[in-house]
């Protein structure tokens, strides 16, 4: 993906497969006109990665560091995850850890951070690690993530409010799944496309305001803030894509009869 002169490219880690039902409340039937994004199974397969930006100046900026070198079962019955591929990922695209200039993070949920740091030692040694104050106080402490996120501690750079990150990208602060979480702006000229961290999981949740996010520690701001998010790109040009997306595939939301279309 190009946005101007920013090229975008997903570095998958691994997958996590679920339910559709993951989704709060919904049935097979609410499913039904949406088999696109499910797999044969009729199961989620949920993406797990980050995207790499090559940004001017040299940047090479990772937006989220997977889930690392680990498998398993996700909280909350949503599933089985398994990752370990982001640094093979990033070779094939002819990178090495120590090309990294910037880690960006959306939000310190595991699945993201994954590898920030591998037993206890920094993976990317020439990389500034960012991410909104207000999530690493909330898990800079957390049993899961601790461990992972202390090596980076003296390595971080934090921001507070919406505003510039580095060359080409720009932090949007979207609350709700995490007290920090923040969807990533990419501009360049006048193309400008979204990263959206966890604000979305599914293309399916931004078709319809009443659908059900997944783990957001507050549901109602996260509901608010995704709905906003969804009448703001609808029915613009702007491509967006998630961690967690299909194939981390960027799409469009486009809208015609007064009804949402997610078109890749
Ligand atoms: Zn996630």
């Amino acid at each position: 993906m190009k946005i101007g002169d920013l090229v975008v490219e997903p570095v998958f880690d691994g997958v996590m497969k679920a339910p559709a039902t993951s989704f709060k409340g919904t049935t097979d039937e609410q499913w039904a006109p949406h088999r696109q994004f499910l797999d044969s199974d009729g199961m989620l397969a949920f993406a797990l990665g980050g995207f790499l930006v090559r940004a001017p100046g040299d940047r090479l900026v990772l937006v989220d560091a997977g889930i690392g070198a680990r498998t398993g079962a996700m909280m909350g019955g949503l599933g089985q995850f398994s990752g370990g591929e982001l640094l093979n990922s990033l070779a094939a695209q002819n990178v090495r850890p120590r090309d990294i200039t910037d880690v960006v993070f959306t939000h310190l949920h595991f699945d993201h951070v994954g590898w920030a740091s591998q037993g206890g030692m920094i993976v990317f040694p020439n990389a500034t690690y960012r991410c909104d104050t207000r999530d690493w106080e909330h898990f800079r402490d957390n049993d899961r993530v601790q461990p992972i996120l202390a090596p980076i501690a003296d390595r971080l750079t934090t921001w507070d409010s919406s505003g510039p990150l580095c060359p080409g990208i720009d932090a949007l602060s979207a609350a709700g799944h995490t007290p920090g979480s923040t969807i990533m702006v990419l501009s360049s000229g006048t193309s400008r496309g979204l990263l959206l961290g966890d604000v979305v999981h599914c293309p399916v949740e931004l078709l319809d305001d009443e659908w059900g996010g997944l783990g957001d520690l507050d549901p109602e701001l996260a509901r608010r803030t995704r709905n906003a998010l969804a009448r703001e790109i609808e029915g613009t040009d702007t491509p967006v894509a998630a961690a967690h997306f299909p194939g981390m595939v960027f799409g469009r939301l486009l809208s015609a009869n007064g009804r949402r279309y997610w078109v890749v």
